[in-house]
C-alpha cells in the first residue's frame, strides 16, 4: 500500500481520512487526522508498508489517533443540527497532516 493508497475522503462528509486495518479484525477502517482529539488508536506500519491500527491503552507511548467514526462531521450534524458551519481544516491542510504522520510511522 502506497502512500497513496491509504490516504482517503469519508464519504459521509468528506473528511480526508487515512485507511487502515483495525487489528485484530482487519476490518479497513478510517482514521481521523485531527491530531487535537486525543484518541486511542495506535497506527503502525508493517515491514510490506501496510498500514495498521491498534486500540491501545493509556500506557501506549505511540502518538494516538481516533476512529472517524468517533468524530464525523455527519454524525455530528445529526445529533446537533444548529451547529455552525464546517470548522475542520481545509483539505490541503488535512492532505498535509496525513502526509506528515504517514512519513513517522
Ligand atoms: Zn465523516
Amino acid at each position: 500500500m502506497s502512500e497513496i493508497d491509504a490516504n482517503g475522503t469519508c464519504r459521509t462528509c468528506g473528511a480526508n481520512v487515512i485507511f487502515a486495518k483495525m487489528l485484530p479484525s482487519l476490518n479497513l477502517a478510517p482514521i481521523d487526522v485531527s491530531l487535537e482529539h486525543g484518541g486511542n488508536v495506535e497506527l503502525r506500519r508493517n515491514s510490506k508498508g501496510f498500514l495498521f491500527a491498534k486500540v491501545t491503552g493509556p500506557d501506549c507511548e505511540q502518538r494516538k489517533y481516533i476512529s472517524h467514526f468517533a468524530t464525523c462531521k455527519q454524525a455530528d450534524d445529526w445529533r446537533n443540527k444548529s451547529k455552525p458551519v464546517d470548522e475542520r481544516p481545509s483539505r490541503d491542510e488535512q492532505l498535509d497532516t496525513i502526509r506528515t504522520i504517514l512519513s513517522n510511522l
